[in-house]
């Protein structure tokens, strides 16, 4: 946590619609012991943000609850004494809340425009960089993945009518099958995939985004097939 977080109340977890990928869905899901259905809240899509779904034909996208007696607050924001506010699920915290309040222009990290903090609480000459862009770019890719996982949802013409308990189901699988991949290539080699998936160094890298991309493809399609065959 940055020295400007540790002396702040939380306020980018108040007053703002946090729009999730279904990586942190899952995620969350698999540490907390949650279902979807307890943290998860379903909005219409907006123009920016990663995988709109198809619900009986209209297009959705996956955003965090609000706390039950707070509707301005996060789901899983912690009020402790003191005034103090933390996140109640920070080791996995949806990667747009790890990137907050940074993002890339033209390439470089840099301040959002938008933050709701003192924009003078960051001084960008003592940020560490590195942590910055990897984390940026760790969103980045997710957001892919799960681009990719709500467009062959919606391309199969949602299965059976498909319904939102389908599609978590079909999510959940999806990233199960993605994750165990993630896994079996080992924390290095996924580390390059990641810091290299937009920009390859080498023909080699090219290929292994490729291949590793291909996989997810092929995953969401096996997926797709037990969703309909459950049917
Ligand atoms: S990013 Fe800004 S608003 Fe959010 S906790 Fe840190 S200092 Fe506060
Ligand atoms: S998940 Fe954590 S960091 Fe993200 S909005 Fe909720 S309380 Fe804040």
């Amino acid at each position: 946590m940055s020295d400007a977080c540790a002396t702040c109340n939380g306020l980018c977890c108040y007053d703002v619609i946090v729009r999730i990928t279904g990586y942190d869905a899952w995620r969350i899901k698999r540490a907390q012991a949650l279902e979807f259905s307890q943290f998860v809240t379903i909005g219409a899509d907006t123009p920016t943000g990663p995988g709109a779904f198809l619900i009986d034909g209209e297009r959705h996208a996956l955003y965090l609850g609000k706390n039950a007696e707070n509707a301005r607050a996060c789901t899983f924001l912690m009020h402790l004494p003191g005034e103090i506010r933390r996140c109640g699920i920070y080791a996995e915290r949806p990667r747009v809340c790890a990137v907050y309040p940074m993002t890339f222009t033209n390439g470089s990290v840099a301040l959002r425009s938008d933050i709701r903090c003192e924009a003078s609480n960051w001084n960008m000459a003592t940020i560490t960089y590195p942590y910055w862009r990897r984390n940026l770019l760790e969103h980045l890719f997710e957001s892919h993945l799960y681009g990719l996982v709500a467009e062959r949802w919606n391309e199969s013409s949602a299965p059976s009518g498909g319904t939102l308990p389908q599609y978590y189901a079909y999510v959940e699988r999806c990233f199960d099958a993605i994750d165990a991949r993630r896994s079996e290539i080992g924390k290095e080699s996924f580390d390059n995939l990641v810091l290299h998936w937009q920009q390859a160094v080498d023909e080699s890298a090219t290929a292994r985004v490729k291949s590793f991309l291909a996989d997810v493809e092929g995953i969401c399609t096996l997926e797709l097939t037990v969703c309909s065959s459950k049917t």
